[in-house]
């Protein structure tokens, strides 16, 4: 079932960007090669361990996925696409990189690029909601890096504050492809409203209307999610919640949320815009970038910026 040997083929899309050591990129791992350390994650059918590499003493994230727990939930499909997209993806700064993949006979590991500060929900919790500067500063690079995985032909479809981490410097890095849609080339370059047949996947409070209604998923529909995203980060709460997932979608299906008084009028735009049940009546990420939201934001440069203070 898996086929799994080194990522042998790096695509570096940002040259010019600072980027990781890949000096081993291409040859065989072993576990033996790191020390493993803590537990910083703990998935559904994977551990995410802190791992030290033996000879450069570089950290990383390495995830050990269950091979036997995959193969009986019939998830070898879902870590074959986490790989091959995550290996499609390599080089953008927003986007966690992976180094490697190998196996032994019980475990997968995938080496992944360490983000030693924690996920965007740790943030916003803790403050209860962030600054206008750092919102602002925070959806451009999310949306920066929604759009180059798109224009590779990847919808990542469970994108949420739990699946975006920060890198020693503060820059995001969005992570959790497992569930991602990897779009034939053909149709890699099409409309962010055009639709393709999904299977039920993602999380409630983030879920684009087509996915309920009519089991299709579009570029748009992380837009969506983009767009829930963003509301959280401003008002502390996603602006679809309730009390269970029947609840949650009959006010996705039925737009039922609801804009706080005092939000910044320059924001209101975006999810009135966003938050619409036709994906073709959504604004493209292009129209999305000069909304006057973002007018202040330098989009050639942002992974080189230093973030905003969250607090
Ligand atoms: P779930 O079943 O909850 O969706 P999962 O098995 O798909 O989880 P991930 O979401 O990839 O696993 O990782 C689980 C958690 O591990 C993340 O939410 C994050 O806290 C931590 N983690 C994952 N990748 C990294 C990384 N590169 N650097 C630091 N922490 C990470």
């Amino acid at each position: 079932y898996f086929d799994h040997g080194a990522v042998n083929k790096q695509t570096d899309y940002h040259r010019s960007l600072p980027k990781h050591s890949s000096s081993h990129i291409g040859s065989a791992k072993t576990p033996n090669d790191y020390i493993f350390g803590d537990i910083i994650g703990d998935g559904s059918y994977s551990k995410v361990k802190r791992a030290t590499d033996k000879r450069s003493w570089k950290e990383y994230a390495i995830k050990v996925l269950d091979k036997r727990y995959i193969v009986k939930e019939n998830k070898v499909k879902y870590v074959n696409i986490e790989r091959d997209s995550m290996m499609r993806l390599n080089g953008y700064p927003g986007i966690a990189r992976l180094f490697h993949t190998f196996q032994d006979d019980l475990k997968l590991y995938y080496v992944l690029e360490y983000a030693p500060n924690g996920e965007l929900l740790h943030y916003i919790k803790k403050y209860r909601f962030l600054n206008e500067a750092s919102v602002q500063f925070y959806a451009a690079e999310i949306l920066s890096s929604i759009e180059f995985m798109h224009s590779c032909g990847i919808i990542h479809r469970d994108l949420k504050p739990e699946n975006i981490l920060f890198d020693h410097n503060m820059h995001i890095k969005i992570t959790d492809f497992g569930t991602a849609k990897i779009l034939p080339p053909k149709y890699a370059n099409s409309p962010d409203s055009t639709m393709f047949s999904s299977s039920f996947v993602g999380t409630a409070e983030y879920v684009a209307p087509e996915l309920l209604s009519k089991q299709v998923v579009s570029k748009s529909s992380d837009v969506w999610a983009f767009a829930c995203v963003v509301f959280q980060m401003i008002t502390g709460s996603p602006p679809f919640h309730g009390r269970d997932p029947g609840v949650i979608f009959r006010k996705i299906m039925s737009l039922d949320y609801d804009l706080p008084k005092l939000m910044p009028i320059e924001m209101v735009p975006l999810f009135t815009s966003i938050f619409r049940l036709q994906t073709t009546e959504r604004p493209s990420i292009r129209e999305l970038k000069q909304f006057s939201f973002f007018h202040d934001i330098s989009w050639n440069d942002l992974f080189f910026q230093t973030p905003p203070p969250l607090q």
